[in-house]
Order: structure tokens, then C-alpha cells, then sequence
């Protein structure tokens, strides 16, 4: 159930209405919009009475929500989604474009700086790479940990780039938590619901990976599993989905952006490493993701993409990562878009002067 306030409502009657869903046994979720705000209603055991609730000062309507899922849609919150960083221009959802780049997994100091350095050339304003990695094999490299952590935070104190990195399970939640500035769930977690549910008691974005055979109905649920505990910076990521299909590791679904746009307000990010795993499609295939109507790209770069401990073949070179940036910035106006070519020195700055 969702209560509309009215535009003129104040916020001691929108807190009024909270706190009545709340003695009822539910629980609510203001989520202010342009217009209004709209308390989404949730609880396991069953619906909320909506007489009361509409007799309430303040309130518009009370509406019954018949999707599944129901604080990712659109009938909560009509207006997308911008995810904000604190001293940072970077932002993900809305009219800018996001991108994020790395390595897939952090290797070294040295291997993580210099591929830092190169993407914060090029404009990337966020940097991923891998710590704690999921790996189908246990006698893979299974990332450096906290030393990972450690590293990407001095990254994000020199170029200025905010941190998306993985938390695999619950235990490493709450240590990614400390130092990343999204945290990542893969897409073998897609459904892993305590971990979804220990994320959404997180104060800081979390970026879902799509599950590799997850319907879009399974990944907003998701979401939602992640908001229904109240956090509402959901970043959903598509990464491919298993096919018949043989030439690439995975089929790419971007048919899934707008059809995902079409009923929920959270960005959507699109994975073209993952998703086809060969370093010559991911150009293209983020052309295409801009073109689709994404709203950003997370590649996977390496400057030694033939050493590289993980998913060499479908890290892209520095130079190719450059020439992403510029093409993707040429593009973006013919979608509605601007791709905001970073001066993360402005944002270091930004930072320092107000005492970070
Ligand atoms: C990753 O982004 O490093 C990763 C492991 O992705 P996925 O969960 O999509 O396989
Ligand atoms: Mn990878």
C-alpha cells in the first residue's frame, strides 16, 4: 500500500502518518518526490487498513501497490533516482552519466594506482575493483581483502574517485561497508536475502549485479529486499544473462534498460565485461548501453590485461578505456545525456577544503 501526501503536506503530518503505519505492525518509507512524498507501506502480515489512513491531515489517497515489488517502482517515487556522493560532483541516475572503471580484481598497490591514474585521465569518476572476488573455482586468486580495501582508499584520497567494490558475504558486508563508497553485490548474490537484507540496514549505496539467469521481475525484488530495510540507494547493474548463445560468456540483455525505466525509478548501470567477457565487444557493446539509455557503464581496465590475476580477457587496455570516454561523451547528447569528464583534482580539492 502506498499513501500519497498531499503537495501542501507538513512534515509533522507526514511523520504523523509514519508513526500510525508504524503502531498498526508495518513499516514506513517516506520517500520524498518533486512533488509529493509517498510513504510506501511494508510488512509481512498483510495490508494495512486504509480507512484510517485516509482520514489522516495531510494525506491525498491511499493506494494499493499490486506489483511485487513496491518501493522500487514507480508508483512510489515517479521521478528517478539520483544517488549523491559527499564532496564529489559524481553522481549516478539522472542526467549525467556514470562510469566506473578498474581492474577486476585488485592485484598490487602499484597494478591498482596505475590503473587509477589512467582512469582518472580519461574522466572516470568512480573506481571499481575487486577485493574479496567470487570466484568458480576455490584455487583461483581470491583478492587481496582488506589490504584491497586499504589500497582503494588511498586511491579515492589522490585522484578522487569514489569506491565501488564487492562485499561477498555477510562477514566482509560489514568491513566493505567501512571503506567503499558503493557497495557491490554480485551476481551470485543476487538472491542471497540475508545478505541483501544485512545491506539494506547499510547507509550507503548498494550496486545489484543481475543474477545470471534472474527475470526482471527477481531482480527488482532485490532492490526492494535491500529497500524494505530502508535503504533506498539502489543502483541496479545488468551484466549479462546465461543463453544458448556461445560466442561471448555471457548475452548481453539490454532490452532489460527500458523495460526496467518503464516501472522503477532506481539507475541502471550496464556491465559490458561481464557481459560478453572479450575485450574487443565492450567498446561497442557500451555505445550501445548509452544508446539504450543506461545510465553508465562499469568496465573492467587492466594495463597488463595478459597478467592480469582475473578476467584478462575482457579488461580493455588504458588507451581503449580513453577513447570509451570520448566516444561515449559524443554520444551522450544525442540520448539527452552529458557525460561529465571528471577533473577529480577539482573534487580532491572540493574534499580538502571542506576538511576531509
Ligand atoms: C565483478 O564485477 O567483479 C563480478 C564478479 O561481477 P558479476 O557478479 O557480475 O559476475
Ligand atoms: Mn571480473
Amino acid at each position: 500500500m502506498l499513501v500519497v501526501m498531499k503537495a501542501q503536506a507538513t512534515p509533522e503530518q507526514i511523520q504523523a502518518v509514519c508513526d500510525h503505519i508504524e503502531q498498526l505492525g508495518f513499516r514506513a518509507h517516506p520517500l520524498p518526490g518533486a512533488q509529493r512524498t509517498a510513504i510506501g507501506i511494508t510488512g509481512n502480515q498483510g495490508e494495512a487498513d486504509r480507512g484510517n489512513l485516509e482520514s489522516l491531515p495531510g494525506v491525498a489517497e491511499v493506494i494499493r501497490v499490486s506489483k511485487a515489488y513496491k518501493l522500487a517502482s514507480r508508483d512510489v517515487k515517479e521521478e528517478d533516482t539520483v544517488i549523491r556522493f559527499a564532496h564529489s560532483t559524481a553522481t549516478i541516475g539522472g542526467h549525467d552519466l556514470a562510469i566506473v572503471a578498474g581492474p577486476c580484481s585488485i592485484e598490487s598497490r602499484e597494478q591498482a594506482f596505475a590503473i587509477a591514474a589512467h582512469v582518472a585521465a580519461a574522466g572516470a569518476q568512480f573506481f571499481r575493483g575487486g577485493a574479496y572476488k567470487p570466484r568458480t573455482s576455490p584455487y583461483a586468486f581470491q583478492g587481496l581483502g582488506l589490504e584491497a580495501l586499504r589500497i582503494m582508499a588511498e586511491i579515492r584520497d589522490k585522484f578522487g574517485l569514489r569506491i565501488v567494490t564487492e562485499a561477498l558475504d555477510t562477514e566482509t558486508l560489514e568491513v566493505v561497508a567501512e571503506w567503499a563508497d558503493v557497495v557491490q553485490i554480485g551476481a551470485r548474490n543476487m538472491q542471497n536475502f540475508s545478505l541483501l537484507k544485512k545491506a539494506g540496514r547499510l547507509r550507503q549505496p548498494v550496486l545489484i549485479k543481475r543474477g545470471m539467469s534472474a527475470t526482471l521481475e527477481e531482480f527488482l525484488m532485490a532492490a526492494e529486499y535491500v529497500m524494505s530495510e530502508g535503504n533506498y540507494e539502489v543502483i541496479l547493474c545488468e551484466r549479462g544473462v546465461r543463453t544458448f548463445s556461445d560466442h561471448a560468456r555471457n548475452t548481453l540483455d539490454l532490452s532489460i534498460v527500458p523495460a526496467l525505466q518503464h516501472v522503477s525509478h532506481l539507475p541502471i548501470l550496464i556491465d559490458p565485461s561481464h557481459g560478453t567477457g572479450r575485450r574487443d565487444s565492450v567498446l561497442p557493446m557500451a555505445r550501445a548501453a548509452v544508446a539504450s539509455g543506461a545510465d553508465g557503464v562499469m568496465v573492467e581496465v587492466h594495463d597488463h590485461p595478459e597478467k592480469a590475476l582475473s578476467d584478462g580477457p575482457q579488461s580493455i587496455y588504458p588507451a581503449q578505456f580513453a577513447t570509451m570516454m570520448e566516444e561515449l561523451e559524443r554520444m551522450a547528447p544525442i540520448v539527452g545525456r552529458h557525460l561529465p569528464r571528471a577533473v577529480p583534482a577539482a573534487d580532491a580539492a572540493l574534499a580538502k577544503a571542506s576538511g576531509q
